[in-house]
């Protein structure tokens, strides 16, 4: 029998109405076994996600404020939904003891993290599932990471126990007993785990879009659904901005070969995009899979004559800014010349100590830092295949009037980045979409 495993995010268990479509897509399919689940989000726009209510309610705790008649709200939010469920389940003695344990120092983690555990208990419940608590089966290290081997270990032992389960999202335990989340929207992260040690067949993530546009909406005209895309050109676009899937999510069910298919809790019927290790089974309609850019970066810009014949010249440079703990994304170099693209909020307070070094330990003839850079991500796996893509690209863009200051090409020719000025980014962005795709 096949095993999926299943991740619902917040808006689509964010009220009863929202809790029955779930139910009726997990029972949809039999294989559909394991089901980990995030904190009741926004049901509208000006919603507020229970876990932002949590944190607010630490932050009320902790200022010594009157935390009760805001702690109810997130009651009848929960009980709002027990009771449009129709279901006979009391869960008040849960929310009295989570509100005690809260006003008793119990951790701004602990506080978060009861969003996603009351949640579980509550369609635990509803689709008549085993509960299983993820603090019995994440664990992290004392320096806060995942303690994978251990999670594994635990958790597919107790898989084996249960042919249906409910896990929350979004946290684990510490070695001392405490209660940690993964960084935000970290529920995406939990049902990788939980796919990993269920050798699950399938991991589908279901949210409230049908899966991964090529572009982002806010600046592209209708940019169509990613049908398929390899692991490594999501790591690209998603380290860019495009987000609908946690960062880390991909590691565990890529190292096990797992496949994350994005799906639609409102539009069920719609495929949504299947993320795979080999992409290459799957027709790409265009030579490009995605277009992300993000504004924020600053070149540091190095002059020195003969530069190239310098040995260490490189090395002493970037030493300079691993002294500083600054991480750098790019290094388009030329004969004399050296620039280093940085996020711009990294150079933040030492600007003029990072340039005074460099022109002392490197004796630079002109060192300087350029602001105002965008940097744009044209990512495909069908670019190794299709000649003069990155003609098309600097063609398309230099036709709209664009200055591209930097350029940058992956040597595994998944991606081609460009620099341009930060007002010029939707124009650019633009112009490399009607290129490729209208
Ligand atoms: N509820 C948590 C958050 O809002 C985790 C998640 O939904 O994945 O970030």
């Amino acid at each position: 029998m096949l095993t999926k495993v299943v991740k619902f995010g917040g808006s689509s268990l964010a009220d009863a109405e929202q809790f029955k479509k779930v139910a009726q897509i997990i029972k949809s399919d039999p294989a559909r076994r394991y089901v980990v689940v995030s904190a009741p989000g926004k049901r509208f726009k000006e919603d507020t996600k229970v876990t932002d209510m949590l944190y607010r309610c630490y932050e009320m705790i902790r200022n010594r404020e009157d935390v009760d008649a805001y702690y109810a709200k997130i009651c009848d939010r929960y009980n709002g939904i027990i009771r449009e469920l129709g279901l006979q389940f009391d869960i008040s003695g849960e929310l009295e003891y989570v509100k005690n344990a809260m006003k008793h120092a119990s951790g701004r983690d602990f506080a978060a993290s009861r969003g996603e555990y009351l949640n579980s208990l509550i369609l635990a419940k509803y689709l008549g599932f085993s509960f299983i608590d993820a603090e019995n089966v994440i664990f992290f290290k004392d320096n806060g990471s995942l303690d994978e081997e251990r999670t594994n270990a635990v958790l597919s032992e107790e898989l084996k126990k249960y042919n249906h389960a409910v896990i929350p999202g979004f946290y684990g335990i510490m070695p001392n007993g405490t209660i940690k989340t993964f960084s935000r929207g970290g529920s995406d992260i939990t049902g990788s785990i939980v796919a990993r040690a269920a050798e699950a067949d399938l991991y589908e993530n279901w949210t409230d879009v049908s899966g991964f546009l090529m572009g982002d909406p806010r600046v592209l005209k209708d940019p169509p659904t990613i049908d398929a895309i390899s692991y490594r050109e999501l790591r690209e676009l998603s380290y860019m901005g495009a987000t609908v899937l946690h960062d880390e999510a991909i590691f565990p069910v890529r190292y096990a070969g797992i496949p994350i298919n994005i799906r639609n809790t409102n539009a069920p019927e719609d495929a949504g995009t299947m993320i795979v290790s080999d992409a290459a089974a799957y027709e790409t309609p265009h030579v490009i899979t995605g277009i992300a850019g993000k504004k924020g970066f600053s070149v540091i810009h190095i002059e020195k004559d003969m530069m190239n014949a310098e040995v260490g010249f490189g090395r002493r440079v970037l030493e300079i800014l691993e002294d500083h703990e600054i991480s750098f994304e790019h290094l388009p170099s030329g004969i004399d010349t050296m620039s280093i693209v940085v996020s711009s909020t990294a150079l933040d307070g030492r600007r003029d100590r990072i340039i005074h070094s460099i022109s002392r330990l490197v004796h630079a003839d002109h060192v300087e830092i350029l602001d105002g850079l965008c940097l744009i991500a044209v990512v495909g796996r069908g670019m190794v295949k299709a000649k003069g893509t990155a003609a098309r690209v600097f063609n398309a863009v230099s036709a709209a009037g664009v200055n591209i200051r930097m350029i940058d090409q992956g040597s595994s020719e998944l991606n081609i980045i460009l620099g341009v000025d930060e007002d010029a980014y939707e124009i650019a962005m633009s112009a490399i979409f009607n290129e490729f795709v209208k």
